[in-house]
């Protein structure tokens, strides 16, 4: 299964897709990851990256298709994959369904986790005390949710309006958010 993760920062993306990996046996593919390994790794990929990431801009579209696609040609998504943090604007869901259709696999499925944006503050705050990610100081908290209302939330409708949409809720605790995913991508019985 080729599965596309929607949500805000701090709507559980991360966690679930975690966990989606284990049930589904597929690669979790999150390009925020693979953003914070090249920082870390200080390519020349990386150095351009840190500052914007830092800020909780996006690092430019060109940037991260180029990473995804290299990602994405490694070998070991034959039975599918999970993508997390990607796309996040207009113009990356329509690069992905470029991409995929040349590499003869299409997204079969976009799921969204819907958290309201006051739970989103809380959740990246208590977030920031135990992880410390330079992004979750308050001030690039406020751009990354701002991002996602103005870039992002688009990208909700390209799926919608494509008939690739799964929308629910974001808020419970990890395992009925788990079980609500799992749920809407069984197979729906045939009925009579
Ligand atoms: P979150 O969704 O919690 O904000 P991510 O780990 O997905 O965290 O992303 C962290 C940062 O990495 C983003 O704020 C952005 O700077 C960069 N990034 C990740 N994915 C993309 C993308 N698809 N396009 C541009 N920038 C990205």
């Amino acid at each position: 299964m080729r599965l596309v993760l929607l949500g805000a920062p701090g709507s559980g993306k991360g966690t679930q897709a975690a966990r989606l990996r284990e049930h589904l046996q597929v690669p979790h593919i999150s390009t925020g990851d693979l953003l914070r390994a090249a920082v870390r790794a200080g390519t020349p990929l990386g150095l351009q990256a840190k500052a914007v990431m830092e800020s909780g801009g996006l690092v430019s579209d060109e940037i991260v298709l180029g990473m995804l696609e290299e990602r994405l040609t490694a070998g070991d998504t034959g039975n599918g994959f999970i993508l997390d943090g990607y796309p996040r604007n207009l113009a990356q869901a329509n690069a992905l369904d470029t991409l995929l259709a040349r590499l003869h696999q299409p997204v079969d499925v976009a799921v969204q986790l819907d958290v309201d944006t006051e739970l989103l503050i809380g959740r990246l705050a208590g977030r920031a005390q135990v992880e410390g990610r330079a992004d979750d100081t308050p001030e690039a908290v406020r751009n990354r949710l701002k991002i996602y209302d103005e870039a992002t939330a688009p990208v909700v409708e390209f799926y919608r309006q494509s008939g690739r949409l799964v929308h629910l809720d974001g808020v419970g605790t990890m395992d009925e958010v788990f079980q609500r995913i799992v749920e809407a991508l069984a197979p729906t019985p045939d009925v009579g």
